[in-house]
């Protein structure tokens, strides 16, 4: 199967299964599990933060850090489509009596400073408190500029408020920016980074800040549920990653770049966007079904719908992607 839905799908390789089978483990809640241990040692060193925990998941690890920021009747600035906002089930509004202010994207993926600077609210009884600001890199794929970055972090500090980075995809970011991960994250407060997406590890977040924003974030992870025991099987997957397959991601970079040219070539869809592994389409409302459909009987998974992405990642190489290209050039040309 070519799994292009996301870069979530990946399975772990023999030799992570490896590592994974070899890891010295310990009860992570007393903070024994060497594994655990390491992996956290390891992501300090490479974002330059003093502190770091493994969370289950990247939703876990947004949330805990965006309580450990903001409390009840507290807001948040985030963008309108960023993951913490659109797709973590309201988390911070149910369980963190957060409110979100959600902000308009501009093109780029960014939230224009103007905007930003208008939503902070007055200190005045009838606000909520605005505390926090909450951005995204890489954004659908898209590399957030770092000078934008640094001023947006900063305009939020002028007005009092901490910074969070859903960094899901940050190692994305990095490999595709040149620019290493303590760069990266040196203009916030917390960040959030997925082992899980691209770098190939079945499952894992880790979260990065200060030791008295992890050490709050830990305590509302143990609220969450997110107490792990001998999780040093997990993290040992995540330090394989870190160590095996972060430059890799270039690969990915790379196929996308292959697919999207591919596809340009294709009369029938139009591609809208590629940046780093993520490609986006505009298929005909009337080529949904059967174009999802022919694609499967080829062992080929796309969602394809009005927004068709498709996601490159370890498990697909040039020949899976000129696969792809076959598949759907055969598909308009019928
Ligand atoms: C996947 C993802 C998350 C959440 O990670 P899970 O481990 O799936 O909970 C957060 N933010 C972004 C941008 C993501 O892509």
């Amino acid at each position: 199967m070519i799994d292009l839905r996301s870069d979530t799908v990946t399975r772990p390789t023999a030799a992570m299964r490896a590592a994974i089978s070899d890891a010295p483990v310990g009860d992570d809640v007393y903070g024994d599990d060497p594994s655990v241990n390491r992996l956290q040692a390891m992501i300090c060193e490479r974002t330059g933060k003093q502190a770091a925990a493994f969370f289950p998941s990247g939703t876990q690890s947004n949330l805990a850090a965006i309580m450990a920021h903001c409390a009840r009747g507290d807001e948040y600035l985030v963008g309108q489509l960023a993951h913490t906002y659109k797709f973590e089930g309201g988390g911070a509004a149910v369980l963190g009596s957060i409110q979100p202010q959600p902000i308009e994207h501009a093109e780029d993926g960014s939230l224009p400073l103007a905007k930003l600077e208008e939503a902070i609210k007055p200190v005045n009884f009838h606000f909520a408190r605005t505390r926090l600001l909450a951005l995204e890199n890489t954004f659908g794929g898209q590399v957030i500029d770092q000078d934008y970055i640094v001023e947006a972090c900063s305009l939020a500090r002028r007005y009092g408020l901490a910074t969070h980075l859903d960094g899901a995809r940050i190692s994305n970011a990095a490999v595709a920016s040149g620019l290493d991960l303590a760069t990266l994250c040196e203009p916030f407060d917390t960040v959030s980074i997925c082992l899980s997406k691209g770098l190939g590890a079945p499952q894992g977040s880790l979260l990065v800040g200060s030791h008295e924003l992890v050490e709050a974030s830990v305590r509302w992870r143990k609220m969450l549920g997110g107490g792990m025991r001998q999780s040093g099987m997990m993290a040992a997957a995540g330090l394989y990653a870190l160590e095996h397959q972060f430059d890799r991601l270039a690969d990915d970079h790379r196929n996308a770049e292959r697919l999207a040219a591919g596809l340009a070539e294709v009369g029938g869809v139009k591609v809208l966007r590629q940046a780093t592994n993520m490609v986006f389409l505009e298929v005909p409302e009337a080529h949904w079904q059967g174009l999802g459909e022919w694609l499967r009987e080829r062992d080929i998974i796309v969602s394809v719908g009005s927004r068709t992405r498709l996601v490159t990642h370890l498990e697909i190489g040039e020949k899976e992607i000129d696969q792809v290209i076959a598949a759907f050039t055969t598909y308009f040309g019928r």
